[in-house]
């Protein structure tokens, strides 16, 4: 080796040292006796569960436009009074009829009695009291089938859907992400060739089938319809995870919705989620030719806008801790506040809710200083259509639509959500914005040790950060372990308190608590992608 090369080596050395030096001394420090304060009060004081009880248990479930919702929007605004926020508030918006629950009960009383175990579709009208009718199995498929069962359907309680296999416990229910699924979501995939891609339901002309068959079943005078709800085993949609769940059926009740919220509410045909067990007993009687009677009540409520309240139906709730210096730049996170109506919304979401409001008591309690304020956002009728948070991007940020930007589009440097069960979160989807991804990764360097570990390149839909990334705003959903979220809880009546894991959702409130500090105390905003376009 010639002392040349020696000496070659060396000043390789001392210049990559050097340029060590100098990117440590450009990156910004983290606040690390604020976070360590932040994990102290975080894990060590935690208030979720309390949060989730008071949300659940009591004001549950939280569907847009119900006196339920109301009464958990005053006492969450109680909370983040007493806690000493600034700026807690209201912003409403147009929404429809509300709707509540007031009485259910189902038996099947021949041939034998059976109680069923059902929940009625939301926004389903009432039955005439409690009504005894005869069962039948009806197979329309098309118009063309009208014929076939007109002036067949009066008075009668119809079954549309046929007998559904009920499988063992044998798939995947507890999704807690391994390592090579944590491997699988930091992967881009591939998209499948132009051929194979899904297309987008055509555009139509008048109403569709199942519209018009809602509107034979008035037209024939049918009492009731009743049904089973879908498959046991299901994707995760928008969730950017491709494993498959089984539902676990057993009592255990997927509900959606069962009628218009607009002027045309309550003119449908009551309609009832039955167990698939219950459901599918009544069907092979049927195929006997045994007859098969059931005795219905359901009662529901209609909540007229501005009846309740004097107001507008729906509503966001907005919080805030003031920054210092950058104070008129802005953080946000979220979750959104409605819920379904068969359980009591806990994991979907009391839980992100609990999480993101424990994150400003956090902050608030160990006397953070943020640069930038840090706002909290509780979205309303996230249920039907992201609807909260698009009206608040729409009015404070942009429209999607024109993509005509307010002046605020400049100062939000990002919006983090938590809206997928009760799991801790395991990192976070970057939503396509590459720039972000170093600073990201920097973060989640010191939060190794709570499972965050992970980041996930590719866009994630289906809740409310997509309205942020929408008008091209860093809006970003957590990773998060889904527990028993896709078999179990969403959108079911078992989605209640018991189905919570605390320890999971002490750790959300924690990271998400030192995302949203992270974020307000950074040189800069965060990296954006390019803005999207206008389609025309
Ligand atoms: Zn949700």
């Amino acid at each position: 080796m010639s002392s040349i090369s020696l000496m070659t080596r060396r000043l390789v050395i001392v210049s990559a040292t050097t340029l060590l030096l100098v990117a440590t001394l450009a990156a910004q420090p983290l606040d690390h006796t604020t976070l360590a304060a932040i994990r102290e009060e975080g894990l060590g004081g935690s208030q979720v569960m309390d949060h989730i009880s008071w949300l659940s248990d009591v004001y549950g479930p939280r569907v847009t436009g119900t006196p339920a919702i109301e009464q958990a929007r005053a006492w969450t605004m109680e909370r983040l009074r007493a806690w000493g926020l600034s700026n807690v508030h209201e912003e409403r918006f147009p929404f429809g009829y509300g709707w509540s629950l007031d009485r259910f009960h189902a038996h099947m009383v021949e041939p034998q009695v059976m109680p069923i175990i059902g929940y009625p579709k939301s926004w389903s009208s009432s039955t005439d009291g409690t009504v005894t009718a005869e069962v039948i199995r009806v197979d329309i498929r098309t118009a063309a089938d009208f014929d076939e069962y007109r002036g067949a359907l009066g008075g009668k309680i119809v079954l549309p859907q046929p007998e559904r296999e009920v499988r063992m416990l044998e798939g995947d229910l507890v999704l807690r992400m391994t390592d090579a699924q944590l491997a699988e979501a930091s992967a881009t995939q591939v998209p499948p060739p132009p051929g194979r891609r899904r297309r987008g339901r055509a555009a139509r002309d008048g109403p569709s089938f199942a519209d018009r068959l809602q509107q034979f079943y008035v037209e024939e005078g049918v009492v009731a319809v009743l049904d089973r709800g879908g498959d046991s085993f299901m994707m995760g949609a928008g969730s950017g995870l491709p494993y498959q769940t089984q539902r676990t059926d057993g009592g255990t009740i997927f509900v959606g919705r069962g009628g218009p919220r607009d002027e045309n509410a309550g003119n449908l045909v009551p309609a009832i989620t039955l167990a698939v067990e219950h459901y599918n007993r009544m069907v092979r009687i049927l195929e006997k030719d045994v007859p098969v009677r059931v005795e219905l009540n359901v009662q529901t409520t209609f909540h007229a806008e501005a009846a309740a309240t004097g107001q507008m139906n729906a509503f966001n709730i907005l919080a805030e801790i003031p920054g210092t210096d950058l104070a008129d730049q802005i953080v946000m996170i979220g979750a959104h506040f409605d819920t379904t109506h068969a359980g009591t919304g806990a994991t979907d979401n009391a839980t992100g809710v609990a999480a993101m409001m424990e994150v400003m008591r956090i902050l608030q309690t160990i006397g953070a200083r943020p640069r930038r304020t840090i706002r909290l956002a509780l979205w309303g009728a996230e249920e039907q259509g992201l609807l909260g948070s698009r009206e608040y991007v729409r009015t404070h940020f942009g429209d999607r639509a024109t993509m005509q930007l307010l002046p605020a589009h400049d100062t939000l440097s990002g919006y983090f959500n938590i809206d997928n069960g009760s799991g801790r979160l395991r990192g976070i989807w970057l939503q396509e914005n590459f720039a972000v991804a170093p600073v990201f990764e920097r973060w989640i360097t010191s939060l190794r040790d709570l499972g965050v570990t992970t980041l996930g390149p590719r866009s994630v839909s289906g809740t409310d950060h997509t309205s942020f990334d929408a008008v091209g705003l860093p809006g970003f959903q957590f990773i998060q372990d889904r527990l028993e979220y896709n078999a179990r809880t969403h959108h079911s009546n078992m989605d209640v308190v018991d189905r919570v894991q605390r320890d999971d959702v002490v750790q959300m409130a924690v990271v998400a608590a030192i995302f949203a500090y992270n974020t307000a105390m950074r040189d800069e905003l965060l990296p954006r992608t390019a803005l999207p376009r206008v389609d025309r």
